[in-house]
Formats: C-alpha cells, sequence, structure tokens
C-alpha cells in the first residue's frame, strides 16, 4: 500500500464543480482584490466561530503581526509563548522586535504549561501567546484568568486548531485575539496562503481591519502604519465551498484519530484531549523512541510520517541572542526528540489506518 499524508487532492475532488464555478465568477468580475466574497467569507466565519469580527489576512503569520501590531507592541516588549511550536508563533514577536519569553509545555497536551506562566512575567510583558497545537486549544480559562490579574492580551495562535471547541465556545473565539491559517496542509486550508484574525473588541478589529490594508481609512489616506495583507478574492471564495461542509471533515478527522488511538494505545504513548474542549487533529501525532529507525521502517512499506517538530524554539541558531540553553525547557526537548505524525486527513480509508497501526505495531 501507498499512503497519502495529507491527499490534499481529494478535498478538491469532492467539490470540485461548486469550487471551480467559485473561481471562474472571481475572474468573470475581475474583483481580484477585497471583492463581494471576502466579505462574505468574514461573515460566514464569523457565524462559525461566534466571534463578533473576523476579518480575513494573507497568512497566518500576517494574522499574528496584525494581532501584535494591533496591541501596540513595541521593541523591548516581553511576549510569553511556548517552544514547542511552529517557528511563526515567535518569529513575528522578533520581528517586531519584540522579546518572546518561553515557557515550557505540558506533557500530555504538548501546550503551554500555565503553572509556569506566572514566574516568566515580568515588568515588560504584554501579551500571552498560547499555541493550540494539533488542533487542542490549551487551558485557556487559566491563562485567561492570569493575563487579567497582570492585565495583558492573551492571543490564540489557532493556526492549527480553527473548528475546535473548548468548554463550548469555538477556538479563535476563546481569548481577546485569535489567530488562524488556511495554509493548504492546514485542517481548513485554501489553495494558497491564507489566515484571519478574530476578535470580540471593536476598537481592535477597526485597528486590524485598517492594518492590513496599510493603515488606511480611507483610499490614500493613511491612520497607521500598517501592511499589505489582504486575503485574496479567490481564496475566499474557494473557503466559502470549503467551509459549508467544515463540520464534516472535522468529524471525520475525529473518527480517524479515535481508530487510530483505539489501535494504538496500548503500545504507544497517542494523544490526549482533554474532556472539556476537542481537537480537529491538524496533527495526529504519537511518541516513539529511535524515531528515525521507526520513520524509515515505516516509509520502506509506504507509510509517509512527518516531525511536528524536531528542534523546540529556544534552540533554534535565529534565536540565540535570546541565549537560553539546552535544558531550559525539558518537557519540550523531551517531546521534540519523541514525536512523530501520522497520516492524517478526512478521506483515510478503515484499511489504510489499520495498515498504518498494524507496520507501526510491529516494529515494537
Ligand atoms: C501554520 C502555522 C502558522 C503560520 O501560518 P501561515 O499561514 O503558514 O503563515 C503559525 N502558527 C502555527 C502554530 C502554525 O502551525
Amino acid at each position: 500500500m501507498k499512503i497519502d499524508f495529507a491527499k490534499l487532492g481529494l478535498a478538491y475532488v469532492e467539490h470540485k464543480k461548486e469550487i471551480d464555478a467559485a473561481i471562474a465568477k472571481v475572474i468573470d468580475n475581475s474583483s481580484f482584490i477585497m471583492g463581494a466574497q471576502v466579505s462574505s467569507f468574514e461573515n460566514n466565519l464569523s457565524r462559525y466561530t461566534g466571534a463578533k469580527h473576523s476579518i480575513s489576512c494573507s497568512s497566518g503569520t500576517d494574522a499574528l503581526l496584525l494581532a501584535m501590531m494591533a496591541i501596540d507592541i513595541q521593541p523591548g516588549d516581553e511576549i510569553i509563548t511556548t517552544p514547542f511550536t511552529f517557528i511563526a508563533t515567535a518569529e513575528t514577536i522578533a520581528f517586531l522586535k519584540a522579546k518572546p519569553v518561553f515557557v515550557d509545555i505540558d506533557e500530555e497536551s504538548y501546550n503551554i504549561d500555565p503553572s509556569k506562566i506566572e514566574a516568566a512575567i515580568t515588568s515588560r510583558t504584554k501579551a500571552i501567546i498560547p499555541v493550540s497545537l494539533y488542533g487542542q486549544p490549551s487551558d485557556m480559562t487559566e491563562i485567561n484568568e492570569i493575563a487579567r490579574k497582570y492585565d495583558l492580551t492573551v492571543i490564540e495562535d489557532a493556526a492549527q486548531s480553527f473548528g475546535s471547541e473548548y468548554k463550548g465556545d469555538k477556538s479563535c473565539n476563546i481569548s481577546s485575539i485569535g489567530c488562524t491559517s488556511f495554509f493548504p496542509a492546514k485542517p481548513l486550508g485554501c489553495f494558497g496562503d491564507g489566515g484571519a484574525v478574530f476578535t470580540n473588541n471593536d476598537k481592535l478589529a477597526e485597528i486590524m481591519k485598517s492594518l492590513r490594508l496599510h493603515g488606511q481609512t480611507e483610499r490614500y489616506f493613511h491612520k497607521y502604519v500598517g501592511m499589505g495583507g489582504r486575503l485574496d478574492t479567490i481564496q475566499a471564495a474557494v473557503l466559502n465551498v470549503k467551509l459549508k461542509y467544515y463540520e464534516e471533515d472535522v468529524k471525520r478527522r475525529q473518527l480517524v484519530a479515535q481508530k487510530y488511538t483505539e489501535l494504538l494505545k496500548e503500545k504507544l504513548i497517542t494523544p490526549i484531549v482533554k474532556d472539556d474542549r476537542t481537537s480537529v487533529w491538524a496533527q495526529y501525532s504519537v511518541r516513539v523512541k529511535n524515531r528515525d529507525g521507526v520513520q524509515n521502517k515505516l516509509k520502506s512499506v509506504g507509510i509517509p510520517t512527518a516531525v511536528h517538530y524536531p528542534r523546540p524554539l529556544h534552540l533554534q541558531e535565529c534565536f540565540e541572542y535570546l541565549n537560553y540553553k539546552e535544558g531550559d525547557f525539558p518537557v519540550s526537548e523531551m517531546v521534540s526528540k519523541e514525536i512523530m505524525s501520522l497520516p492524517m486527513n478526512p478521506y483515510l480509508k478503515d484499511e489504510e489506518i489499520n495498515y498504518i497501526a498494524t507496520n507501526l505495531i510491529n516494529i515494537f
């Protein structure tokens, strides 16, 4: 058997007619930038997440930048986040000349450990960016409570968790600002780059809307120093179609995850989703010793795997200037050596799941 990791092509095949028509309509109208589909997509996002304001933008990375610019992050400000995430979470902090301050993760959820946050807060701390890693939100009640106590903003990096729930509320709408990504391989992906920011705060919404259009208030009049951060109309048109069917995709991902866990839990450390939340399974990641060997054996029988992420951010070359060292965040370091993602998409068949699980278990 030869397994496809994400089956991105199948997502198109399923709704090809509708997607093709939606794209053709944008081209026919030449409404490539900020066309009607952009605002209809934003309305659909608000309906889906419950957030009062949904503002589409050019990527998940730019969503994080918009959020931090909106709260006026300045050089030297400190922002607390996890070292066990994709580079964009901390890169955007550093890009604004603010300082990423890392806090280790919880060994079960792989998300930031809220019990370690307070010790990292200083007089320069402005915000906390919890990452809803692999699709599961962090302990938002605890994190929002700490933020209230110290007057900080919480920005959820929900690039992997669009559609998941925390205590009945949708990810992207469980903190001051939520940021997501529609990169093709994310659970809700478009046909290129895309993202969105979410908030219930009118003032922040107004600023972020303006920042994504070069800080303008009206054409050629600029109140803020902003950026070219729009979502293409074609991407909005594709996303409008895909969002209609997204709940079904989420359910299928959750079923795949459930089947994996049933087959693997005796032999391996499988993912744990806490009772009061759900995951959209951006990744299904298990922990194994001798990961290189395991990956090679799986590869030889047609099973692709990936590692999210092999090196925690405090040990990345680009962050050497922050002066962290090996041993500073032992949980992140241990997990990054053992974690391995299995093929995950809504189209995995039972026979494929069984094949993957059997081959994996047989290694041990
Ligand atoms: C993908 C991702 C991003 C960046 O999103 P892009 O759309 O690729 O810019 C940020 N944070 C996390 C956790 C991600 O997984």
